[in-house]
């Protein structure tokens, strides 16, 4: 691991200003990502500037009729919180879906959104990887590639957005409050996170200097029709082969309005606003399930290992959407670590 130096501001200016001082700095807050990564000498940062005892950022507000969720806030905080659990349990399903207890309890809302892809190659400092070093070559394109991208690739990285929380964050469509050199800017979920064209080394917009303040949830009324559906290796603690948040507001047997973000197939969360559109006025069924999957689909792009993430992905946005119209929610361990 390489040398660095550790700071602790204690206003958001200061952070800035010394983010921005010279040389490779990273904020740092739960670190649940972080320190991973510069173990496995990924992340190289000189500087690493703690940001946890920045005031005000560790609260859910009132804002406007929605949540503000502070940048600071842990997963656990925000999974229990009872305003969260009443008026958006899709958030608090999303969040209980990955990780472990300890991991919640220590990863903040800010970080998660910055989490990292876990390609194998990315992870090995010996491979090349377009993502670690851009130019390199990526080889899980050719190479082991079963956790990979099936929608949004390019032919210079195939990696995967590892995060469930950013799932829920999508559907519900949340903004990101971010600060900067050049002051305050809100950016839309959808804008936040990016596919990875040509220049794969970049996960989000967030510009180099740009600290997150928080997560902005509008007012919206998801709060009986809903479901996280994960698939994965294993029953816990494991990262989405695929996943669907489903978000429904019904009228009477009618769809109303319509949600849905997958998790797992691309290098960001990924919400088809048209497949959505589809199910509006629709009666829950079978058959218009199975056309918005297939709406979903129509550009998904296998690879030699991963190539059945393609019919997974179709069932599981049926099952997510049957799930949610019905009103019966997949559960999520509840287990506290208090
Ligand atoms: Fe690197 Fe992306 Fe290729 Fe993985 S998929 S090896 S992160 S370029």
């Amino acid at each position: 691991m390489t040398p660095f130096t550790y700071s602790r501001p204690t206003d958001v200016a200061t952070a800035l200003r010394e983010h921005a001082a010279g040389g490779p700095a990273q904020f740092i807050a739960g670190g649940t990502n972080l320190l991973d990564l510069m173990k496995y000498d990924v992340e190289r940062p000189m500087r690493l500037i703690d940001v946890t005892h920045l005031p005000g950022l560790g609260d859910i507000e009132e804002v406007e009729g929605g949540l503000r969720l502070g940048a600071l806030t842990t997963n656990s905080q925000v999974a229990y919180d009872a305003r969260v659990q009443q008026r958006y349990p899709l958030l608090s399903s999303t969040i209980l879906a990955g990780a472990t207890p300890q991991l919640r309890n220590a990863a903040t809302t800010g970080g998660n959104c910055l989490q990292r892809t876990r390609c194998y190659y990315f992870y090995d400092a010996a491979t090349p990887c377009n993502k670690r070093e851009p130019g390199t070559g990526c080889p899980a394109i050719g190479g082991v590639n079963r956790i990979h991208a099936i929608l949004g690739t390019s032919e210079h990285c195939i990696a995967t957005n590892p995060s469930d929380m950013c799932v829920a964050l999508a559907a519900l469509a949340a903004t990101v409050r971010v600060t900067g050199q050049d002051g305050e800017r809100a950016i839309p979920f959808a804008e936040f996170h990016r596919l990875p064209g040509d220049e794969p080394q970049r996960d989000t917009t967030l510009r180099p200097d740009e600290l997150i303040l928080s997560v902005d949830l509008p007012a919206e009324d998801f709060g009986q029709h809903y479901t996280y559906l994960k698939l994965r290796d294993r029953a816990s603690y494991a990262f989405a082969l695929v996943s669907a948040a489903v978000a429904l507001q019904m009228d009477g047997g009618t769809i109303k309005q319509a949600r849905l973000a997958l998790g797992g197939v691309a290098h960001k969360p990924w919400r088809d606003e048209e497949a959505e559109d589809l199910l509006r006025g629709k009666q829950p069924g079978t058959d218009a399930f199975e056309a918005v999957a297939d709406h979903v689909l129509r550009d998904a792009k296998g690879y030699s290992h991963n190539a059945f993430k393609i019919p997974l992905a179709r069932r599981v946005i049926v099952r997510a959407l049957s799930q949610a119209a019905a009103g019966t929610p997949q559960s999520q361990s509840d287990k506290r670590i208090r």
